[in-house]
């Protein structure tokens, strides 16, 4: 969605697009009444938005409301701490998760950076400390050690290189090192290790850390019956799934690469084993395409809300946003432009 387009054109913009999505809460798609009530709030956002000098940058597993409504930009974690390294306005609105907010004011310290539900964790980004990667560099001293995106800044500090699910394996195939120590999600490291298996790539993965606990829910008997139920669907899943479940699916990428896929596709039914926020934002680029909802929902995530926004954004002067240690930022942003050096010409 473009920034400078008018109130009127946001409001079209919402109408169009949540008229093509299910509403999770109810089942079925949104009502006329539904829009128009909702229209009513964002266009009040909206135009607070623009008096404050704020920019609202969403994840897709946000609610519709806030990907159609209010954000001026919607993308995956990658894409979204470029647009707030990028970010001209005084105010960046983080719609996401914790993490996410700390990345954004990594990248662009001299902004007020607010995750509107103020906290929100994740249960990768809380699955592993920086004393344990600390144990783990000095036990392995010669293994690159990655994290992913989804970590604590003080992570993010002790590690070499920062990837997302969209360029882990790009980045991995190009490390020289033989060994990597992964942090913190245990089943991508386990994708990782099958993705180089395949290639013929000899390396030591060293994982260590959680498990998303959205993505660790799907599993192989659900992908079975899908597949029995829809022999024609393509499945599709987020490389934080069990590695059986990315195995037996059609494509495994990120949500950039997910949404991509299906856009480039010629099928016409799809399984999505991801959060259900991405099938809502498939449901609106791909009219004509059915999406079998086995969808997750991310309950962090979902605390952001359009209550919660309007409030940060009539509040913002009182309030502080992130906070990082000047020293601990600068550590973390480090491994976060090793990443942006290794993947420049990819995306
Ligand atoms: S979906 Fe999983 S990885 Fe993403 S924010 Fe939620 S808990 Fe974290």
């Amino acid at each position: 969605m473009q920034k400078d387009i008018s109130l009127e054109d946001k409001t079209k913009y919402l109408f169009d697009n949540l008229s093509k999505v299910t509403n999770i809460t109810t089942g079925s798609w949104f009502s006329l009444k539904e829009i128009n009530d909702i229209a009513n709030q964002v266009t009040q956002i909206n135009k607070l938005k623009r008096e404050n000098d704020a920019l609202i940058l969403a994840h897709y597993y946000c609610s519709p409301k806030i990907l159609f409504g209010v954000a001026d930009f919607c993308g995956d974690s990658y894409a979204l701490a470029k647009k707030a390294k990028e970010a001209k306005e005084q105010n960046i609105i983080f719609c996401g998760v914790t993490f996410m907010a700390e990345t954004a004011k990594i990248l662009n310290p001299d902004k007020k950076v607010i995750l509107p539900p103020m906290t929100a964790g994740c249960s990768l980004a809380s699955g592993i400390t920086a004393q344990e990667v600390l144990a783990l560099r000095k036990k392995y001293p010669n293994a690159k050690v990655l994290c992913y995106i989804n970590s604590s800044a003080e992570v993010k500090a002790v590690c070499d290189t920062c990837v997302t699910s969209g360029n882990v394996f790009k980045i991995v195939e190009n490390t020289k090192q033989d060994q990597i120590i992964f942090v913190p999600d245990l089943y991508m490291a386990k994708n990782i290790e099958a993705y180089l298996k395949n290639k013929g790539i000899k390396k030591e993965i060293i994982a260590a850390g959680a498990t998303c606990c959205v993505h660790d829910k799907f599993n192989l008997a659900q992908l079975n019956d899908v597949k029995n139920k829809y022999p024609e669907a393509k499945i599709i899943s987020h490389p934080e799934c069990l590695p059986e479940v990315c195995k037996n699916s059609d494509f495994v990428g990120s949500t950039a690469g997910m949404l991509k896929f299906v856009k480039e596709s010629n099928a016409k039914i799809f399984a999505v084993f991801s959060e259900w926020g991405l099938i809502n934002m498939l449901e609106a680029q791909n009219p004509g395409k059915k999406f079998i909802p086995c969808g997750r929902i991310c309950a962090s995530m979902k605390r952001n809300n359009l209550n919660n926004i309007e409030s940060v954004l009539k509040n913002l002067t009182d309030l502080q946003g992130v906070i990082l240690d000047k020293n601990l930022a600068q550590k973390a942003k480090q491994a976060i432009d090793n990443m942006f050096k290794e993947t420049e010409n990819d995306r």
